[in-house]
């Protein structure tokens, strides 16, 4: 979850101004990385199983951040510019970022995206999952489906040698041949000891954007497929936070934080 800044990039196009490099990982620290994905994959495996009709968003804040303390580990997302909760927690027509709260019950035939980010040892490991409650719509299903398979298109394409904008592209492609639309914006990122470091890794091939980057071993990024069956526009509702489509049709979102290695892409947040 990195929201473009459109007022950014335009500064950067007049100043020429360089953007920020992309800091490369030792094998150490991607070790540490990859204990941090490994809590990160636990608090969904958790959350799969608690997920069910009945249950509230808050409810699988809690158990999340039990999980997290189990393992010595906290939310990132917690106090994120005053984020308030552990988990993003985003119901149907949410895209992100939505708040936990035990107003919001789940019921049979919801899709819900749960976004994880974790700090452990200084590093960060950042992975989205949507979720059936119960059994849900054909096209709810078919929607779940491209988003996770664009995002495996995606990974593969993550390897040294390759731009960030193969990423990007692989995304759009995939999700835009199957008649689904990419949200523009919001973005996935470079990851490490900062939840969101350079590059920016769109889900839709744009030149002005870090798509020209090459990528390298000790790169980390957190790809981030966000996908809507209808158009791609947002909204953000009244709590400044919870983003929705704006045509209400419904959104998921899968991520995970993947390391380009010398033998391929890496997905650090796989259990
Ligand atoms: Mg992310
Ligand atoms: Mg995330």
């Amino acid at each position: 979850m990195f929201k473009r800044t459109g007022a950014r990039l335009r500064r950067d196009e007049k100043t020429q101004q360089k953007r920020p490099d992309p800091v490369l990982k030792s094998p150490r620290e991607i070790q540490i990385m990859r204990e941090a994905g490994r809590i990160v994959a636990r608090v969904h495996a958790a959350l799969r199983e608690a997920i069910r009709p009945g249950v509230s968003t808050l409810d699988l804040d809690r158990l999340a951040v039990d999980v997290m303390a189990r393992y010595n580990a906290t939310s990132c997302f917690l106090g994120y510019r005053g984020f308030p909760a552990n988990i993003c927690a985003s119901i149907n027509s949410e895209l992100v970022h939505g708040i936990p709260s035990r107003d919001r019950v789940l019921k049979e035939g919801d899709i819900i995206s749960i976004d994880v980010g974790v700090r452990y040892r200084g590093f960060i490991g950042d992975s989205a999952w949507t979720y059936a409650v119960g059994s849900i719509s054909a096209e709810a299903q078919r929607l779940m489906q491209v988003t996770e398979a664009s995002l495996y298109e995606a990974i593969a394409q993550a390897k040294a040698g390759n731009r960030v904008i193969d990423v990007s592209r692989a995304v759009q492609r995939y999700v835009e041949g199957h008649g689904m639309s990419v949200v523009r914006e919001y973005t996935g990122h470079g990851v490490g000891r900062q939840m969101h470091e350079a590059p920016q890794v769109l889900n839709y091939v744009s030149d002005d954007s870090d798509g020209r980057l090459l990528l390298r071993p000790g790169l980390v990024v957190a790809i981030e497929p966000m996908v809507q069956a209808g158009t791609w526009q947002t909204r953000t509702l009244k709590d400044n936070w919870t983003v929705v489509s704006k045509d209400g049709s419904m959104a998921a979102h899968f991520e995970h934080t993947v390391a380009i290695t010398n033998s391929g892409p890496e997905i650090l947040t796989l259990p």
